[in-house]
């Protein structure tokens, strides 16, 4: 499997729109990797490309990736940073299976053009939807409304991805996936003070308990320190990659 993170930032995005703060006006003029669309992350392996969520950048990632085959989209939660740009799949050339649970599907309008071009799934906890070689098993976790993560199987290879989670208590269920995990996805808009999202001092905690897994710190906004400094701040902690728009990483 290949993982790409083809957007890392929080609901904003870096530079944010009508922020003048100093990591704004860094990304404005430097560009780089902190720089941050809105967050969006592809699974692939050699016959399918799994997207997960769908913010208003979509259209240019799959452009700019050169992605010309979908075999399913699955949407975390309502929030519009996730969602917003499920409108530019109306254009699709073929049908696409989308997946979400019921608080996510029924809070878009599901125009005539989407709803042929898309066939629209329920998700339901722990029951796994197989997308060719690859298993995708959602799993609730905690937000300010409902919220889907998602595993990804294929083989022995085990990605666990959180979406946007409050906290960095793990329930039982979840600690197991971490535990299990060859690389697990947290979203952390804050270096600390994170409320609605674990922020990256929890994904820390987490990460010390679970030396074999390797951590992605995705969904970064700009209230963090910039990618150099984040990067140079979770050094001692081998197990965590901070990511940035394009980043792959290969299983
Ligand atoms: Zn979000
Ligand atoms: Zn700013
Ligand atoms: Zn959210």
């Amino acid at each position: 499997m290949e993982l790409m993170f083809t957007g890392t930032g929080d609901g904003r995005g870096i530079p944010s729109i009508g922020c003048k703060c100093e990591r704004c006006k860094l990304a404005r003029k430097e560009g780089g990797k902190n720089r941050r669309r809105t967050v969006s992350f592809i699974v692939k392996n050699q016959t399918d490309t799994i997207i997960f969520d769908s913010p208003s950048s979509i259209g240019v990632v799959l452009n700019e990736h050169r992605i010309f085959h979908i075999s399913a989209i699955f949407l975390s939660h309502k929030h519009f940073d996730h969602v917003g740009g499920i409108t530019a799949f109306e254009y699709w050339p073929v049908k696409i299976p989308v997946y979400g649970n019921m608080s996510v599907l029924g809070n878009f309008e599901i125009t005539d053009r989407l709803y042929e071009n898309c066939e629209f799934h329920v998700l339901h906890d722990r029951k796994s939807v197989k997308v060719g070689h690859i298993k995708v098993t959602p799993f609730q976790v905690s937000h300010k409304v409902p919220t889907f993560g998602l595993v990804f199987r294929e083989a022995e290879k085990r990605v666990v991805h959180f979406s946007d989670k409050a906290g960095s208590e793990l329930s039982d269920y979840e600690k197991r996936l971490v535990k299990t995990a060859d690389v697990t996805i947290f979203h952390a808009p804050r270096y600390e003070g994170g409320k609605d999202h674990i922020d990256v001092l929890g994904v820390i905690g987490i990460a010390k308990k679970y030396p074999s897994t390797r951590f992605v710190i995705s969904h970064i906004g700009h209230n963090n320190l910039l990618h150099d400094d984040l990067v140079e701040k979770i050094a001692p902690f081998e197990n965590i990659i901070v990511s940035y728009d394009g980043m792959v990483v290969k299983l």
